[in-house]
């Protein structure tokens, strides 16, 4: 790679793309696969009209149908989550339209992650840590806390020390990995309840599973370092949601089919990949100023863009894998 302004950027925000594999109902179909894999970091449409040459779409990472939550988790965010440990805030996020895989995909990442964490931390008794977590969902720039959604529509209130806060947002101390495996069980439930009520309301919120990672350790001097960090993992709103506006995403444009947050995200990423120092809107949405101290900055970011093989999906995956490219 040509110099080292590249590898920093490549540090900061990991871009990865995950393509699942063909489902019941698409084969039922006889829906066609219209993607190839050709080799870990290339992925090309396979063009029926063989005539006219297509070029690949290349990332630091393509993982093609057959690999495994864990491969994607060691390959496409396990650094960045680890880096939580040491005090650096980080966001894994799984974009991509409805059904591409980014549930499927942030809750294996989510399992992982806890896994290796609670790996490291019992590893080192000489540090004594506290995890806390939280969840929330942002549906229509509304942010509801899924630990409590009875406590209704949350505010972000701006503290000049800490940034944007959650007002009230519940926060749980996790025991161990169990206990935060049964918290991260209650907000999935509080997540389907709100489901039923409006049924394609996963496709248009987003959600955010926060911990925060506390420790402090005794080093020889006497002297106590701490750490703080937040992990975000962040399960968004279907891409299909933004994909009628330009594809610059600078105007937002009115109308409950475009959303806001993922809008103003793909803009923030796409202002942070480009390197180019000016204004970065994080302030425009709801998701990205509570995410703001964990996107950019100092802060590590994975973003693994989840797409459909089938024929019947190609122009949202030509959307995804655009949106991809300009993010990297
Ligand atoms: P999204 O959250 O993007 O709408 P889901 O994660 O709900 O999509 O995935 C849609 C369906 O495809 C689910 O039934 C899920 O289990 C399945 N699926 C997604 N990704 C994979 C994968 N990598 N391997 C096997 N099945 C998958
Ligand atoms: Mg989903």
């Amino acid at each position: 790679t040509p110099g080292g302004g590249a590898k920093f950027k490549e540090e900061k925000i990991r871009v990865t793309v995950r393509m699942r594999p063909l489902n019941r109902k698409e084969q039922a179909m006889y829906d066609l696969i219209a993607w190839e894999c050709l080799d870990e970091h290339s992925i090309i449409f396979k063009n029926p009209n063989q005539d006219r040459p297509v070029t690949p779409y290349t990332f630091d990472k393509v993982f093609a149908p057959s690999c495994s939550t864990q491969k994607v988790y060691e390959e496409g965010a396990r650094d960045v989550a680890l880096s939580a440990l040491s005090g650096i805030n980080a966001t894994i996020f799984a974009y991509g339209q409805t059904s591409s895989g980014k549930t499927f995909t942030m809750r294996g990442i989510t399992e992982n992650a806890i896994k290796d964490i609670y790996n490291y931390i019992n590893n080192k008794p000489e540090r004594h840590f506290i995890l806390k977590f939280a969840a929330l969902e942002i549906y229509n720039e509304t942010v509801i806390d899924l630990l409590n959604r009875e406590s209704g529509p949350l505010r972000l209130l701006d503290d000049p020390e800490r940034g944007t806060i959650v007002e009230k947002l519940n926060e749980e101390v996790a025991k161990d990995g169990q206990h935060l495996r049964h918290l991260i069980g209650i907000c999935e439930a509080q997540r389907q309840v709100g489901e039923t009520a409006l049924n394609d309301k996963s496709s248009r919120s987003h959600q955010i599973v926060r911990l925060t990672l506390e420790s402090s350790l005794r080093e020889s001097s006497g002297h106590v370092k701490s750490y703080v960090a937040s992990l975000n993992f962040v399960d968004l709103a279907g891409s299909e949601r933004i994909s009628q506006t330009n594809t610059c995403g600078v105007r937002l444009k009115e109308g409950n089919h475009i959303n806001r947050s993922l809008l103003t995200l793909a803009t923030v990423i796409r202002k942070l990949s480009g390197g180019k120092r000016g204004h970065i809107p994080y302030r425009d949405s709801k998701l990205t100023r509570i995410l703001q101290s964990s996107i950019g900055g100092n802060a590590r970011t994975a973003i693994i863009c989840t797409i459909s093989p089938s024929l019947s999906h190609v122009e949202q995956t030509k959307n995804t894998l655009t949106f991809a490219t300009s993010a990297k």
